[in-house]
């Protein structure tokens, strides 16, 4: 039996409880204490998480040793964090306590074992979870509760805490109590403490990987934590503007130096991430922000097709620089700023520099390559230069493309000659011609340019025959024996 037996307090945690009985009575610390009471694990250690969360069955010990019993305040909330897939950071490691409050009121509160209560609100002052001369952690294995050792006492710090610290604590005190109204970042209005923390961690797991290192809530110390979640805080406070501004960073730190590759791997992995978390509503938030983000600045990042958890791993890029697109045009770079001016692509601008979506480079490079040049068309057709050009200028044949200040090729619609080649041969007359026919060569000493040739052949004021031409399928030159009617 134990000499003293202190009751619990309302808002106390429970190993700090433990830390009490055992300092009053003598113990080393709660280890022995545990063991007096019949636990016999090795090495006197307890199980401290599980009796956080209400997993382990304290009462029995607690009966062996005369005290009165009850249930872990942190076990509800602990359960919904397994529920769903979510944070499975929520309960710290190591102790973080508020050494004014131990004072002033002689307990530790549950609240401290939760990974995101950074600052006592009371207070003012973060939680100290490390010994600021050596470094050394605080421990669930203190003999006492306002000590780090046998002799020094937990002291506060001189600073006050930042005030992102204690907006957030105050909000996860008053969450837990199940108050409404709490005073937070309109994003995190009317979410559950999981979804909140989910958020804020989601963004810390970001930006820790923007810098090249990972987050580990559990291992860092309070002062560490303090300073990605004031971070994310401050994010969710400008919310949705410092998420963009946050996405933009990542072109300046594009993952492992693949350039727009390593940009789009972070987006892709964003993306896959928010995808995965959905059902949790504040991951769905950030999704909603991330996706409208994608397609206001990065349009062809994330290609509606490409947006398939399987496909998200493929390695062809929507996204193509400026030489790369040069490359796949086949034209000095210059010109794909030319193409630009022709509204003909349409730049990425991102970070200073511009990128373009593949799809439509290659789109441009297929049309330039399945058509024809001013050259491959007279050779086709067999019309001299100078025909070609009067028959494009009065329109009758197509192109996509004509020499101006930004470029000095044609690009003829091939297509459209084929048509109308094809359209010729079916008005050409299937019977034997009558007398008096004449050439094509005759029909222009009378007059008929290229043009008014075929606008009459077209419209039936001129009757012709075909001779089919085994080389040039397309040539001008197998319609013959012209006769007026
Ligand atoms: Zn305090």
């Amino acid at each position: 039996m134990l000499l003293a037996r202190p009751s619990i307090e309302p808002n106390e945690c429970l190993v700090s409880y433990l830390i009490r009985i055992s300092e009053k009575n003598g113990f080393k610390h709660i280890g022995h204490l545990m063991r007096h009471a019949g636990l016999a694990w090795k090495n006197n250690r307890v199980p401290v998480h599980q009796i956080l969360i209400g997993e382990f069955d304290l009462n029995v010990y607690l009966l062996q040793l005369g005290l009165t019993t009850f249930s872990s305040k942190i076990g509800p909330i602990s359960k919904s964090f397994q529920n769903v897939i979510d944070t499975h950071y929520l309960i710290v490691k190591y102790p973080k306590v508020c050494p004014d409050c131990i004072e002033e009121f002689g307990f530790c509160r549950f609240e401290w074992s939760l990974l995101p209560y950074l600052a006592c609100v009371r207070h003012g002052k973060l939680l100290i979870d490390i010994h600021s001369g050596t470094g050394k952690r605080l421990s669930w294995y203190r003999r006492y509760l306002n000590k780090f050792d046998d002799t020094e006492v937990i002291s506060s710090l001189s600073n006050v805490a930042p005030s992102e610290a204690i907006k957030l604590s105050r909000y996860i005190e008053v969450l837990l109590n199940g108050r409404k109204g709490v005073s937070c970042p309109e994003i995190l209005h009317g979410l559950e403490l999981r979804e909140s923390l989910s958020v804020i961690h989601f963004i810390a797991h970001y930006r820790s990987r923007l810098l090249d290192v990972s987050f580990q809530p559990l291992s860092i110390t309070n002062g560490e934590l303090v300073q990605h979640y004031q971070y994310a805080w401050t994010m969710l406070e400008n919310w949705p503007d410092a998420y963009y501004k946050f996405l933009n960073q990542y072109l300046e730190h594009p993952m492992s130096n693949k350039g727009v590759g390593g940009l789009h791997k972070h987006f892709r992995d964003l993306y896959e991430s928010l995808h995965r978390q959905s059902e949790n509503k504040g991951i769905a938030r950030i999704k909603v922000e991330f996706d409208h983000y994608i397609e206001i600045y990065w349009p062809s990042v994330l290609e509606s097709k490409r947006i398939t958890r399987i496909q998200l791993t493929t390695l062809g890029r929507n996204i193509v620089s400026r030489k790369e697109a040069a490359k796949i045009l086949n034209c000095h770079p210059d010109r794909v700023d030319k193409l630009v001016q022709q509204q003909k692509l349409t730049p990425n601008i991102f970070g200073g520099k511009k990128h373009y979506s593949r799809e439509q480079v290659e789109g441009l490079a297929i049309q330039i390559s399945s058509n024809w040049t001013m050259d491959e068309a007279c050779e086709a057709l067999q019309l001299t230069r100078y025909q070609l050009k009067q028959l494009l200028d009065a329109g009758i044949l197509h192109t996509f493309q004509r020499p101006d200040m930004f470029n000095r090729d044609w690009i003829v619609d091939k297509v459209q000659c084929q048509e109308m080649i094809a359209s010729l041969c079916q008005k050409a007359r299937k019977n034997t011609p009558p007398s008096g026919v004449l050439s094509m060569t005759s029909m222009q000493r009378r007059g008929y340019s290229i043009v008014r040739l075929v606008l009459a052949m077209q419209t039936g004021q001129i009757e012709f025959g075909q001779l089919y031409v085994v080389d040039h399928p397309l040539s001008f030159k197998q319609f013959t024996d012209f006769s007026l009617i």
